[in-house]
């Protein structure tokens, strides 16, 4: 017999199937050690087969099978060959998506704990002991009365002889169980579970069972998340699975308590939060099937679950879905792919769906369900619009209008919770000298570095270098220094002075670095009224505050302006998500926008939460201007710390695709070479390609092919669709 295999090493060369001769038990899904080039190397066991087209007298043997059980299953060894297909993968790299490197490198092990339990009746063992063993009686007595005692929580206690002696004897008795490292306490945490509304029970209805991918749009608050609970609780029922997927788990602690509450020791979680050895226990318990609900980020899609029931995508608009580092795929592809191959649904679930995703709704490739209502009739909050130039006009340069400090004085007044939304972390975007222009900039990233004030420090954002803040310019050593546009740390600065007495909490990735710093501050947020979070997008998240009746946007434009086609709608869905944390439980929710383009349509629709008004206006303009979904965008990106190179490559790679262009005529509407938008990250040059094409699988493929060289010192990335140029 000869196993077909694939070897650990991420390089084009060696990109194809390998034939070696198995062993008696390796068996398809494997992981083996095979001799490769001189060395011996990890390989992945694909395929088994009587015959190969190798010269079978030069076929080496497999050196050894690394399990009895494949790592790999059916489904998952399926995925792989899809996703190496559809997303232009290698087969390798394909597998690291589906294995984390903790269970495919064996750099992690399974725990064992001991509990001691008593073996004999407890008459009968006082007797056999003793009395002057104080140390054993006392240990039985306990055993008595709890039932078991963790071995090291005994040895603490009553010594280590007393525990082994006794264990000798054969009176107690020492089991090992398997540890799990992942612990996730909510004992306390009781959620009830919710009659369903009529709306709800027909989406459930309408969705159940059914080999179809659904487009379940619901407002915020109209009780998505009931439903997917509901699903997922028929599947178990019927012995089947589910995958619930959501934008970033850790950031919702509260999406975990309902879920842990709702399906106690069934919910496995997978995301980036996790240390290795909890990942490691948690993806083995998948595996075993010991969990029938995985709950995680983007890269649970891959979890090794079988006889799935169905698949969720919260919040399906988001852009994590999307990887952005290498392999790079996209959720709702894979998510198709297995639902298709369990014959189960797969619901992509927002409030405001993605462009893309509605438009294949309106096709009929998705079925649209609605939930039209927020739970009990609830009214959705009023948002109003604020112009800030006539702010500045009537003389106020403060980062709050009149109208917003009015109605965060009122919902404060009432005791009630206030969330104030901007999107960019620090105290100033960037520093400026006055006098000669000179602009703080990082050295190895071709951007302006942020003042953080708590650390009196500027940072940059790209790579995370620190540099000491500025006191006077270094060119011309003025002290008149200029401060940039307002982040999260200033508007906490001022909150404080016009609101001494009121708890402020700040939400963004400098507060929340730390392991379950999301949790904490959610935790004193929830537990304090009045008070005021503020934050960034992280705050726009699924997140369910009955107390919460005011929210202020405090610079929309920021998402307005990033001068990418999917601005408009990305701004869409930020107003009307963090608006949606207003008012879920009580008809008092009031919402703030501030901006300098009032009049733009995207804010116009946003206040009157008319999704299919702001759908219609914008599917229009990509079609006219042909872009996505009319077109394909695809960016080939090239970096490398050398400039020279980086551009020789560009150049290279741009004559191939004029010849494409030749080619393939007008279906290919826009092909340009340029910098990338920031032209150095981390010390490297960075060129791009960006051509816009009719659909076409061809014309994709041929765009990965010409991008496919390998040259030293120069990275070449591929994407399609990006979320973000930069
Ligand atoms: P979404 O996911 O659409 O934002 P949720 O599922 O979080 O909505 O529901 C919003 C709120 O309404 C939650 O507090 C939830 O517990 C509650 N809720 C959901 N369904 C019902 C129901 N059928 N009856 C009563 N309350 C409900
Ligand atoms: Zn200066
Ligand atoms: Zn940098």
């Amino acid at each position: 017999m000869f196993a077909n295999v694939i070897v650990d090493i991420s390089n084009d060369a060696v990109d194809r199937v390998f034939d070696y001769v198995a062993l008696d038990d390796t068996k398809v899904g494997m992981r083996v050690k095979v001799p490769f080039a001189g060395r011996t190397v990890l390989g992945y066991v694909i395929g088994l087969s009587e015959h190969t087209d190798f010269d079978e007298n030069k076929i080496k043997p497999i050196i050894k099978n690394l399990e009895s059980v494949p790592k790999i299953k059916p489904e998952i060894l399926q995925l792989c060959l899809f996703l190496a297909k559809h997303f232009f993968l290698r087969l390798s790299d394909c597998i690291k998506l589906v294995i984390p490197s903790c269970v495919r490198l064996d750099n992690q092990h399974e725990m064992t704990e001991y509990d001691l339990t008593l073996l004999l009746d407890i008459d009968t063992a006082i007797n056999l002991i003793g009395k002057r063993a104080k140390n054993q009686l006392a240990l039985v007595a306990t055993l008595n009365e709890q039932g078991s005692i963790k071995y090291q929580k005994a040895i603490e206690i009553f010594g280590r002889v007393s525990v082994n002696t006794l264990i000798e004897k054969g009176i107690i008795l020492k089991n090992a169980y398997r540890k799990n490292r992942y612990q996730y306490d909510n004992s306390d945490v009781k959620i009830q579970k919710n009659i369903l509304t009529p709306a709800q029970k027909n989406a459930v209805n309408t969705i159940q069972n059914q080999n179809e991918t659904f487009l379940l749009q619901g407002v915020t608050g109209s009780g998505k998340t009931e439903v997917y609970m509901t699903i997922i609780e028929n599947c178990i029922k019927d012995n089947k699975t589910a995958i619930m997927l959501v934008p970033e788990i850790s950031l919702t602690p509260q999406m975990m308590d309902r879920f842990n509450s709702r399906f106690p020791n069934d919910v496995a979680v997978l995301h980036s939060g996790l240390s290795e050895g909890e990942r490691f226990d948690e993806w083995e318990r998948i595996f075993n099937g010991q969990a029938h609900v995985v709950l995680g980020a983007r890269s649970a899609v891959f979890a090794p679950i079988e006889n799935l029931g169905v698949i969720i995508i919260d919040e399906e608009h988001d852009s994590s879905y999307v990887s952005e580092s290498n392999p790079r795929f996209i959720t709702h592809d894979v998510a198709i792919f297995r639902a298709r191959f369990n014959s189960c649904p797969l619901i992509l679930g927002s409030a405001t769906p993605s462009i893309d995703s509605f438009y294949k709704a309106e096709k009929g490739e998705y079925k649209l369900v609605k939930l039209p209502e927020r739970i009990n009739g609830l009214e959705m909050p009023k948002i109003e619009i604020i112009d800030m130039l006539n702010e500045v006009m009537d003389g106020n340069t403060s980062p709050f209008s009149r109208k917003l400090l009015s109605k965060l004085d009122d919902c404060i007044k009432r005791g009630k919770q206030a969330i104030l939304f901007i999107n960019r972390r620090g105290f100033a975007s960037f520093v400026m000298c006055r006098e000669c222009g000179y602009r703080a900039k990082c050295d190895d990233c071709e951007v302006s570095l942020v003042y953080h004030k708590e650390d009196n420090e500027l940072k940059c954002h790209f790579c995370g270098k620190r540099y000491r803040a500025l006191t006077n310019c270094p060119n011309c050593n003025s002290t008149n220094i200029k401060y940039g546009a307002l982040g999260t740390e200033r508007v906490v600065n001022e909150l404080k002075n016009i609101f001494p007495n009121v708890p402020i909490y700040r939400m963004d990735n400098d507060t929340t670095r730390r392991k379950d710093g999301h949790k904490k501050i959610l935790e004193e947020f929830s537990t304090h009224s009045p008070s005021i979070l503020v934050g960034t997008q992280m705050i726009a998240k699924g997140h369910d505050y009955p107390n919460v009746s005011f929210v202020g946007i405090l610079d929309a434009d920021v998402s307005l302006y990033n001068s990418d086609y999917k601005s408009n709608e990305r701004t869409f869905q930020l107003v009307t998500q963090v608006a949606g944390r207003a008012g879920r439980k009580t008809n008092d929710g009031y919402v703030v926008l501030q901006t300098y383009a009032p009049k733009h349509y995207v804010y116009r629709f946003a206040m009157n939460y008319d999704y299919n008004g702001f759908y219609e206006k914008e599917i229009n303009l990509r079609q006219t201007t042909g872009f996505p979904p009319f077109s394909t965008i695809l960016r080939i990106l090239v970096t490398s710390v050398s400039d020279n190179k980086a551009i020789e490559v560009t150049k290279k790679i741009f004559d191939k695709a004029n010849e494409l262009k030749t080619k393939y005529g007008k279906s290919i509407i826009f092909l340009q070479a340029m910098p990338s938008p920031v032209k150095r990250i981390q010390t490297k040059y960075r060129y791009q390609i960006l051509t816009r094409f009719v659909p076409d699988d061809k014309i994709t493929s041929d765009f990965y092919n010409i991008a496919d060289i390998i040259e030293k010192d120069v990275s070449i990335f591929v994407e399609v669709n990006p979320n973000n140029l930069r």
